[in-house]
């Protein structure tokens, strides 16, 4: 199996367009701007492509803005995603709007909402025309979020986590993300995993860097959680925490996008669930 990542002038977004000897093609989360879907089109045809499937990671804009051109082909995606509610649909369509006009880019399609029609559950073995892959929840991120792991490679396709940004961006929950990453250590573990190819940015080449990027990520987690355990056992005001929360993990003295939207998620999370701390 090749596989060809394709980069976005979009946040370092790449599609992976996976090839079998035979030449059938399976795309992993088909571009976000036009030209993305015009130079995936592009490739298959030069190399006279047959495309069987596409698969979401999840349903962020990002990761489906493309899908339009390529609808004919059987898609694959979490159950989770049918779940989604029709507003939070509405969200991502609009977020792919925001992109195209942030880039001043126009598509020739409407964007719409992903159809799935194969809704995979947690751990579902799938054969692929390119090769026979697991297919992992690892909710977080995302509550429809999956992994997407082809064993006899050793590769694994980790969607948006994983990704070498200075902090994870956790829009679902904390719990979730730190026992998604847990579930990913026991994947690379399981099936000796040497390439880790996230969605957006550079790829980890190494069992090494998967390890350390992994323990990046979890002592993130376990150190915004236990400042907030201390922050709140101070009987701080809801703001102070938040303030308190933002600084404190502020990367040479910016506030990250990545890092504001975590810390809201953590207190809305700590809000309706409780208190909780989490597994070293
Ligand atoms: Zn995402």
């Amino acid at each position: 199996m090749e596989i060809h990542r394709f980069e976005s002038r979009y946040l370092r977004f790449h599609t992976v367009c996976l090839v079998s000897p035979a030449k059938q093609a399976v795309l992993i989360d088909p571009g976000v701007l036009p030209e993305d879907a015009d130079r995936l089109r592009q490739f298959c045809e030069d190399h006279r492509l047959n495309l069987t499937a596409v698969v979401f990671t999840h349903t962020h804009g990002d990761h489906f803005a493309c899908w339009p051109p390529f609808e004919t082909v059987p898609t694959y995606g979490s159950a989770r995603i049918l779940d989604k509610p029709a507003a939070r649909r509405e969200n991502d369509v609009k977020y792919v709007y925001s992109i195209w006009r942030k880039f001043r880019v126009e598509a020739p399609w409407a964007a719409r909402f992903p159809r799935i029609d194969y809704p995979l559950a947690d751990n579902t073995e799938l054969q692929l025309p390119v090769g026979n892959a697991l297919f992992v929840e690892t909710p977080g991120h995302s509550t429809d979020h999956s992994a997407v792991v082809f064993p006899m490679e050793q590769v694994l396709f980790s969607g948006d986590m994983l990704i070498q940004i200075p902090q994870p961006f956790i829009l679902d929950g904390f719990r979730n993300y730190f026992q998604s990453l847990q579930t990913l250590e026991a994947l690379v573990k399981r099936f000796s995993i040497q390439r880790v190819i996230p969605a957006h940015g550079p790829e980890l080449k190494s069992p090494h860097m998967i390890r350390r990027q992994i323990e990046r990520e979890k002592q993130y987690i376990r150190d915004v959680v236990q400042l907030l355990g201390e922050l709140h056992r101070k009987s701080l005001s809801a703001d102070a925490i938040q303030a308190h929360l933002l600084k404190a993990f502020a990367v040479n003295n910016t506030i990250l996008h990545s890092h504001r939207v975590n810390v809201n998620t953590l207190l809305r999370e700590w809000e309706s669930a409780g208190p909780f701390s989490l597994e070293i």
